[in-house]
């Protein structure tokens, strides 16, 4: 089983990966610091691991870690 996980160093909080996951468990939080300062993705309990926000990321900030 793999989860998703935002390295916080490349998000610059768009959505898309937000808008993509079909389980509707990444959120933007505006508050969070990123490299750019002006919010980062969090991903909820609930993960099933099939990768698609990592493959939509245009920053490449999403990968998957076995759990
Ligand atoms: S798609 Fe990538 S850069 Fe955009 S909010 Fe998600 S993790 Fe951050
Ligand atoms: S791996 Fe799939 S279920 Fe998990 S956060 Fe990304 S899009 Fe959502």
């Amino acid at each position: 089983m793999n989860t998703a996980e935002i390295d916080k160093k490349r998000c610059k909080a768009c959505g898309l990966c937000a808008d993509a996951c079909p389980k509707k468990i990444i959120t933007i939080n505006p508050y969070a610091e990123s490299a750019y300062g002006r919010g980062c993705a969090e991903v909820s309990d609930g993960c099933v691991g099939c990768g698609t926000c990592a493959v939509v990321c245009p920053d490449i900030a999403i990968t998957l870690r076995s759990v």
